[in-house]
């Protein structure tokens, strides 16, 4: 291996136009198994000439050439990975990364080359070894001294096995015991075949070096060497990988060791923003019951098969009760109506039906009891079993009567005979059937609270044909083998301008103003989402602060633009899955809560949180944290490594 520095220059930019020189025209070439040390003042562009050779800074004029080739005038994907297979660095200031134990700051190098856990762990365990470090593994890097914390570095260095180790000032912060030790160990690798450039403020470190170097204001002003016997370079070999990348799994894995780290902070932000997720689900999915509620009612009342049609006129005709009620009767049907609506595709059967309300003259009698009633109606399809809860639907020559009706008249009526007195148009009638059935019960309190006399459709035709009355139906039952077919059937009956049921046009009315209650509702609930993504901003941003000079490590030892962003995003995508899971689970414990209340008291479920609200809660939550977290995570996938490790 050989590394040539052809005629580097660097400046910083102060300003505008006001630059400085740190390197002036650097050139050194550089073999493997050298032990070089580099000597000058303090300034004299020591450290701007290793950032400049390990990759860390690339803003230089001149070239780096690695085996003839180029470092200089690569793209960015192959610097990264020059950083991350050629180059060791170790840092005065040994730069582990904090939360981490030992032994995971030593794989983090090879997680970010998607090395296999079981093959990390185990060159891990090798090289602490290697630098007498076997016993400390679990250790935090606070938990131990120094020397042993520059060994970890050192160790860190070595993991992927580089060509390279870049050694600034290794042992400005030892003593000078410790720093024997370590510049044995630095020595020790050098004898193994690998280039290793050392910064030294010391002239007595220099001697352990083959070479030395004197820099001065950006100028190489010594370049000494010392005979010494030849190197025995022992290859080792180098771990290949497929794809050296950091796989989303690994950055997940590492996001939640962050994470650990602050749990307390995390957790407080999860549970804050899992708020809005909590109100979102509950307020749809109380929509989502009520709107249940009134279906279910509706189909307890009515046979789901069977398509009600009415029609309205433009003044309906609008009958004055005797207590002021106003009441409507639909317009009758004519043939041409009845004709157009048969024709409507899956009908199986159409049925004709006639109800009409009124206030006056109705009247059915037992003996000596009698009761009037309002509403008289024939019998469709539309009547279930369900709706009977006593007897049968009425044959010829019988009657069914609503519950209310019934209970006044005689508590055992099925099969009784009785007198019915009623008006067909303005004509009135008088006839004897027998009981056959109740409709509905009382304690249903259901939507049809009039009194209410059931009759066969033939049987009030015949009735009004003896007096001359012609009786149209004003209520048509479009009648389906196949529910599924209902809904085209209803739409179709509203393209043709009929309408629907009084219940289902109530129905259709409540629903839409339940949609939009609901969905203002989930919208003002919505805004705390808002106010979660702010909180998560912010508390990504200061991480990304925080952990400034962990992101310069990471770059040091490899980590490319876009795994220090999947880092950060892997930990805004945790952040809002748990707030997500944690906000469904709340929302959960409130439904139960909840239902328990109204079933109690209605028997209703009031909050009913379907599947889907609570995925849609999921992937809401997470999308949010994820895009709250992008803004951070680029930033921190920005951050210039230098000035990154530069940052106490
Ligand atoms: P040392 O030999 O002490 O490691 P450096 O390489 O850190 O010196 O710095 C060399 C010169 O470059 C110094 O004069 C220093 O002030 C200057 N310098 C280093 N980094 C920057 C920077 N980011 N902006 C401007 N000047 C810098
Ligand atoms: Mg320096």
């Amino acid at each position: 291996m050989i590394l040539d520095i052809k005629n580097v220059v660097k400046d910083y930019k102060l300003s505008r136009n006001n630059k400085f020189r740190a390197l002036n025209g650097i050139n050194l070439n550089f073999e493997s198994g050298q032990l070089v040390s580099i000597i000058g003042e303090s300034g004299s562009g020591k450290s701007t000439l290793m950032n400049v050779i390990g990759g860390l800074d690339n803003d230089y004029q001149g070239d780096i050439l690695l085996d003839k080739v180029s470092v200089h005038n690569q793209s960015e994907k192959e610097l990264d990975k020059y950083r991350k297979n050629k180059i060791g660095f170790v840092f005065q200031s040994f730069n582990l990364i904090p939360h981490l134990k030992v032994l995971d700051n030593i794989t983090v190098a090879m997680t970010l080359s998607n090395v296999k856990k079981s093959e990390r762990i185990k060159r891990a365990k090798k090289i602490l070894k290697d630098v007498g470090l076997k016993d400390q593994m679990y250790k935090k890097p606070n938990q131990l001294s120094g020397g042993e914390q520059q060994r970890v570095a050192i160790a860190r260095a070595l993991i992927n096995n580089p060509d390279i180790i870049l050694a600034d000032e290794p042992t400005g912060s030892l003593d000078s015991e410790t720093s024997e030790q370590i510049l044995d160990l630095i020595k020790i690798i050098a004898n193994q075949g690998k280039l290793v450039i050392m910064v030294t403020h010391s002239e007595k470190v220099a001697e352990y070096s083959d070479r030395v170097i004197t820099i001065s204001d950006g100028l190489i002003i010594k370049d000494e060497k010392k005979m010494n016997e030849k190197k025995m370079i022992i290859g080792e070999e180098k771990i290949n990988t497929g794809k050296q990348n950091l796989s989303f799994k690994d950055a997940v894995g590492m996001a939640l060791k962050n994470m650990k780290e602050k749990i307390g902070r995390n957790l407080l932000v999860s549970i804050g923003a899992s708020i809005g997720i909590t109100s979102v689900i509950i307020m749809l999915s109380i929509g989502n019951g009520v709107g249940k509620y009134m279906t279910n009612t509706m189909n307890e009342y009515v046979n789901p098969n069977a398509v009600e049609v009415h029609q309205l006129s433009e003044e309906n005709d609008q009958t004055d009760s005797p207590g002021g009620i106003m009441t409507t009767e639909s317009k009758p049907f004519e043939q041409a109506n009845i004709d157009e609506l048969t024709k409507i595709k899956n009908v199986d059967k159409v049925e004709l039906a006639y109800s009409k309300l009124s206030f006056r003259g109705n009247v059915a009698k037992i003996g000596d009891k009698e009761s009037s009633f309002q509403n008289l109606s024939t019998v469709s399809s539309n009547i279930t079993s369900e709706n009977i809860t006593a007897g049968t639907k009425p044959n010829a020559g019988e009657v069914m009567l609503s519950a209310n009706l019934a209970s006044e008249l005689d508590d055992n009526i099925i099969g009784k005979t009785i007198d019915v007195e009623f008006l067909i148009g303005e004509t009135a009638f008088s006839e004897s059937f027998k009981v056959s059935g109740i409709f509905g019960d009382i304690a249903q309190n259901g939507m049809n609270d009039f009194s209410t006399v059931f009759i066969n459709y033939a049987d009030l035709t015949s009735l009004a044909k003896t007096k001359d009355v012609v009786v149209k139906p004003n209520t048509v039952y479009l009648v389906t083998d196949n529910q599924d077919n209902v809904k085209t059937i209803k739409d179709k009956v509203l393209a043709l301008g009929y309408t629907g049921s009084m219940e289902e046009r109530l129905l259709g009315m409540f629903t839409e103003m339940l949609a939009v209650v609901t969905y203002i509702l989930a919208a003002i609930a919505a805004i705390s989402l808002v106010v979660s993504a702010i909180m998560i901003l912010v508390v990504m941003y200061i991480s990304v602060v925080e952990r400034t000079r962990e992101i310069g490590v990471l770059k040091a030892i490899g980590a490319r633009r876009k795994d220090i962003k999947r880092i950060f995003v892997a930990e805004s995508f945790l952040i809002g899955l748990v707030s997500g899971l944690f906000g469904l689970m709340v929302a959960v414990l409130l439904m139960f809560a909840i239902n328990a209340v109204t079933r109690n008291q209605f028997s209703v479920d009031l909050v009913i949180i379907s599947g889907s609200y609570a995925l849609f809660a999921i992937l809401v939550s997470v999308g949010i944290s994820v895009l709250a977290g992008l803004a951070p995570a680029s930033k921190a996938a920005k951050l210039d490594p230098v000035e990154s490790l530069r940052r106490e």
